[in-house]
């Protein structure tokens, strides 16, 4: 077993009792989408980047950055916070061509040999393109090591993912930018689809829930996680704040399904990847 599980293993046995005497308002968050990108590591070095996640009550994160090597630094500043994924980007802007560049799996395989990961992501695809060659091998190799697939996607790409791989699992960033109801049919069309909520203000409005949304996390309670996304440096800025809001919206809902959506769900993520 390598450090990386038993930091996981020894984690998650601290966490199943971690929140009996907590209230909804310190509620545990684990954010699944981070990214420490290039161009955020000179204004923001590692060790500032942790404390930022620390203050907001951020107690995992996945983090996946173009290039890898900011996950690595993360992870090394903080093995017990961060849970590597693997971005199939060496720098920003490739994220409209890296799936047409066989290179990107020379880099993604070396990487997986040499370190550890939950997943493969945040990557982008769309439509069609998901049969393309680099991309079909990417869903390969995350059934290979048996972790999930971090999806910036339409629900076209989707479906072409799961054509590829029934069993694959698929962490659908941004919810798909789906609407409620477009969500729902994938949902429940695909058990292995979890849908992450960053960049969607509907589920908090003032710290309600809409109705719609409400009846989508008690229909699929175990399928919804909390994400941030610092796609920029700048977005940094907005972790805790983000946190404190999430917090609030999620008040609304009942306990146990509050907690499910701020951690256990990705918890389950991670456990799965333990498993294989
Ligand atoms: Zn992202």
């Amino acid at each position: 077993m390598r450090y990386f599980y038993l930091v996981w293993v020894i984690g998650l046995l601290f966490a199943s009792g971690a929140r009996a005497a907590g209230a909804n308002e310190d509620i545990q968050l684990f954010d699944t989408h981070i990214h420490y990108s290039h161009d955020a590591w000179d204004q923001l070095p590692p060790k500032n980047a942790i404390s930022i996640l620390r203050a907001a009550g951020i107690k995992w994160a996945f983090v996946s950055s173009s290039s890898d090597d900011g996950t690595q630094m993360l992870y090394k500043a903080a093995p017990d916070l961060i849970v590597p994924v693997l971005r199939p980007y060496r720098k920003r802007g490739e994220l409209e061509t890296w799936f047409r560049d066989e290179t990107v799996i020379d880099m993604i395989e070396q990487r997986l040999s040499k370190n550890t990961y939950a997943g493969i992501g945040e990557f982008h695809i769309f439509g069609e393109d998901a049969n393309l060659p680099v991309m079909r091998r990417i869903v390969l190799l995350a059934k290979q090591y048996g972790i999930f697939l971090h999806a910036h996607s339409d629900a076209a790409a989707v479906e072409i993912i799961f054509a590829q791989n029934p069993d694959a699992r698929v962490l659908w960033a941004h919810s798909g930018f789906a609407p409620a109801k477009r969500l729902r049919t994938m949902l429940e069309k695909y058990p292995n689809l979890r849908a992450d909520l960053s960049f969607r203000s509907e589920p908090g409005v003032e710290g309600a829930i809409g109705d719609a949304w409400r009846q989508l996390f008690l229909e699929f309670p175990d399928r919804f996680t909390f994400g941030t996304d610092t796609y920029t440096p700048e977005r940094w800025n907005d972790v805790a704040d983000h946190a404190t809001w999430t917090r609030d919206w999620l008040k609304a809902l009942p306990d146990e399904l509050a907690e499910k959506i701020a951690f256990k769900n990705a918890q389950a993520l991670v456990g799965w990847a333990l498993g294989n």
